[in-house]
Formats: C-alpha cells, sequence, structure tokens
C-alpha cells in the first residue's frame, strides 16, 4: 500500500514536470521473424533486430517490401510464421495483441466517429473497468501534453487532420504501452501539417520517454526520427544503423539510392583500377586516387580490380574544378542553395550547391566542370550492388571498414 502511494506520487510529480514516463522497461528482441502468407508469398524473410528500452526505430522502404507486415506481427495482429519476438524478455508470439502491453496509431486514425475526443481516449481504459476518477485524470493529462483539452467534447468529424491524429496518438498513450507502433501516422496530412507532425512527434517523444517502432515510405521522416533505421526490400532488411549510418555508409545501391534527397548520383560504366598496388576510381575517364582509409580496407579485403558504380552525393560535388564537365540542363535556384541537373556525357548528373560559395555562371546552356574528394565516392560492385567497402553491418555498426584499425 506504502509503495503503491509512493508510485502515484512519483507518478503524479513527473506528470506535473511534463514528463509522462512509462515506468515499464521495454525492450524488443526479434529473432529470425518471418511471415509466409497463405497463398505462400513470403512478406518477411528472416527480420533480427534488438530495439533498446526508449529507442526510436523506424523500418522504412518502399511500398510492399513488408514493413506494415513485421510492425503488425510485432503489433499481434498477424501471426508469426517463424522466429521469435520477446517483449522485455516475454516470449510473445502465442500472445494476444491485447495482451502484449503495445499501443497502435494508424495512418487512418481509427476514432470512433459517433464519441467525443474524451470518450476515445477513455475507450481503452474503460474496457479494463480502470476506476473513472483514474481515467479522467489520465484523459486530461494526456490531452494536456498534446494540447487538445480544448477539443474534448468535440466529436472527430469536428477536427483537422492533425489534430485527429493529435488525438490517435492520445488514446494510444493513456495506456501508458511498452511500445508505441506507429503504421504511416502522418501519410494522410499535406506536406505542410506533416513536417508540423513531425516536429511534435520528436517533441512528444522525449516527454513519453518510451520504445517506438514506426513505419514509413519517406526517407526523410526515417532521417529525422529514427535513433535508427531498419531499411527493407522485397522482404528482406538491407541494414540497420543510424541515420549518418546510412547517409554515409550504405551497404549497397539500394540504400544508397533510398536514403538521401536529391538521390545520390550514380555512374555507369566506372572501374575501379589498381595499378602499383594503388587503388583509383576511373569514373568516365577521370583517375580519382582513393584516400587512405579506402585503400586500407579494399587491400585488406583482397579487392581485385573490376567494373564498378560509383556514387557521389549531390550535395558533395564541387564546380569549377576538375575535369569531369558537363552542360547545366537544370537550373534551380532556391535561395541558399541551387539545384543543377548536368548532362555529363549522357549522365544526368545533379548537383546541390551554397550560392554563397559560388561564383560562376550555372544558367541553362552553362558549361561546368565539377569534382567530389575521393573519399565521398562510394563504390559499389556491379555485379552485385554491394559497397565494396561498408558492406555489411559489422563494418558499419564499428564505424570502420572490415579490420578494425584504421585511422580516418
Ligand atoms: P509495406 O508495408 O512495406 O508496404 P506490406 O507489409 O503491407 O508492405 O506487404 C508486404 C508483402 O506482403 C506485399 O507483397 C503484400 O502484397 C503482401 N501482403 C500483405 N498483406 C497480405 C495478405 N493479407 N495476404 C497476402 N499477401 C499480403
Amino acid at each position: 500500500m506504502h509503495l503503491l502511494f509512493y508510485r502515484v506520487l512519483v507518478r503524479h510529480s513527473l506528470a506535473e514536470a511534463g514528463v509522462l514516463e512509462s515506468g515499464n522497461m521495454s525492450e524488443v528482441l526479434i529473432k529470425d521473424m518471418k511471415k509466409v502468407y497463405d497463398n505462400s508469398v513470403t512478406a518477411v524473410h528472416d527480420f533480427n533486430l534488438h530495439i533498446a528500452d526508449k529507442e526510436f526505430i523506424v523500418l522504412v522502404g518502399p511500398s510492399g517490401c513488408g514493413k506494415s507486415t513485421s510492425l503488425r506481427m510485432v503489433a499481434g495482429l498477424e501471426d508469426i510464421s517463424g522466429g521469435e519476438l520477446y517483449i522485455d524478455g516475454k516470449l510473445c508470439n502465442d500472445i494476444a495483441a491485447k495482451d502484449r502491453d503495445i499501443a497502435m496509431v494508424f495512418q487512418n486514425y481509427a476514432l470512433y466517429p459517433h464519441m467525443s475526443v474524451y470518450d476515445n481516449m477513455a475507450f481503452a481504459l474503460k474496457l479494463k473497468k480502470t476506476p473513472s476518477d483514474e481515467i479522467d485524470k489520465k484523459v486530461r493529462e494526456v490531452a494536456e501534453i498534446l494540447d487538445i483539452t480544448q477539443y474534448l467534447d468535440r466529436k472527430p468529424k469536428a477536427l483537422s487532420g492533425g489534430q485527429r491524429q493529435r488525438v490517435a496518438i492520445g488514446r494510444a498513450m493513456v495506456r501508458d504501452p511498452k511500445v508505441f507502433l506507429m503504421d504511416e501516422p502522418l501519410s494522410n496530412l499535406d506536406a505542410k501539417l506533416r513536417n508540423q507532425m513531425r516536429a511534435e512527434i520528436i517533441k512528444l517523444r522525449k516527454r513519453i520517454n518510451t520504445t517506438f517502432m514506426y513505419v514509413t515510405h519517406d526517407q526523410t521522416e526515417a532521417m529525422t526520427l529514427g535513433d535508427r533505421i531498419v531499411i527493407m526490400k522485397d522482404g528482406y532488411v538491407n541494414q540497420i544503423g543510424t541515420p549518418q549510418d546510412l547517409f554515409d555508409r550504405p551497404v549497397n545501391l539500394f540504400v544508397a539510392g533510398f536514403i538521401g534527397m536529391p538521390v545520390m548520383n550514380f555512374f555507369e560504366g566506372c572501374k575501379l583500377e589498381l595499378k602499383d598496388g594503388v587503388y583509383y576510381a576511373n569514373i568516365k575517364g577521370e583517375e580519382f586516387k582513393l584516400s587512405d582509409f579506402q585503400q586500407k580496407a579494399l587491400k585488406a579485403n583482397g579487392q581485385q580490380p573490376c567494373d564498378i558504380v560509383a556514387g557521389i552525393r549531390p550535395q558533395h560535388i564541387r564546380i569549377g574544378e576538375g575535369n569531369l564537365s558537363g552542360e547545366v540542363e537544370v537550373s534551380e535556384m532556391l535561395g541558399s542553395e541551387v539545384d543543377l541537373h548536368v548532362n555529363c556525357g549522357g549522365d544526368d548528373v545533379v548537383m546541390v550547391l551554397q550560392t554563397v560559395d559560388l561564383d560562376q555562371d550555372v544558367s541553362i546552356g552553362a558549361k561546368v566542370n565539377f569534382t567530389t574528394q575521393p573519399r565521398l565516392i562510394q563504390l559499389f560492385d556491379k555485379e552485385t550492388g554491394n559497397n565494396l567497402i561498408w558492406y555489411d553491418a559489422e563494418s558499419v555498426a564499428a564505424n570502420s571498414p572490415k579490420c578494425k584499425d584504421y585511422d580516418f
């Protein structure tokens, strides 16, 4: 009794301080999780992930890659065909969704139209037969955090899309779930509201301080929200890492092309050359002597010369230097930056240039020469599409190529 009183007191002061602390520890461990639908489609292959307590994980990838299926298996809305799911060390494969201590927020909000905002938020607690004064306290506490107190008496139809989404989040929050699952929660909103809600989720996350698993097809959402991102394609996890891992060290062409805006430039018909023990990337006849860490990594892996696709991010191109050249076909002035499309021997090369640094003509039809720093060139095997340097989780997570002792 004494302990209970103390807990309530602590909760209360945390709530007053604006921190709605989920008292739960909430680690999720997913081992070789797999989904085979009845029609024998394998939607998810061997999904492995350890989500730390209070971590924000984003699942991202193109439509149909298996991200919703993965989330729904964690939620208990789909059976798990193989592998194991642990929430807080407890095997959950055969535990019903309602008993998993998770809460899910959907794209279409799924609010009850005939109930007020208050009743929508209170519904799950009523089902659990929570005393009404406790329900009231909880609903008001959460409404305060989400800034929807003034709408508690309204019906969902009298709310804007963003407000409805907040109610849907609030309805999940009142339950103090161990894990918060969100399936494309912002994709019904227009671009401006989406940006606003994204910022709100970042703030909210700090306040509710629990574990999140969030599905989106939008790389910007993934980059801005995730502590770590899981990027999937055709049912396979391609890479798991921090946003910076995925941006700087994509393990293959798919990840490199999916993450980053504008999309990374890929130069076809390139070669990795080896002369007198020194590696070069040959891009359209231009030789780039690779940096020390690239040399060491390639050497350590015994890399043989081969055909490659070279990747260069639009932000990593410098103009007015170097021997690659082309003609400006599109010039988009955005104020602080200008985005160019340059026709370089038939390839469309996109460059993002800072206007403060720009002292040359970049209007349509202008001839420009350009280059990049060799260390920023990504080298992909033409056959497999794999990155020759950052090719597995171990090399990326260690923040160094396969061999451990690299200095950057
Ligand atoms: P995403 O969320 O990445 O768009 P999904 O997880 O919804 O992808 O779907 C992954 C794959 O599983 C797709 O090929 C999809 O067609 C298939 N799929 C999804 N739901 C079902 C189902 N109920 N029955 C059969 N196949 C399904």
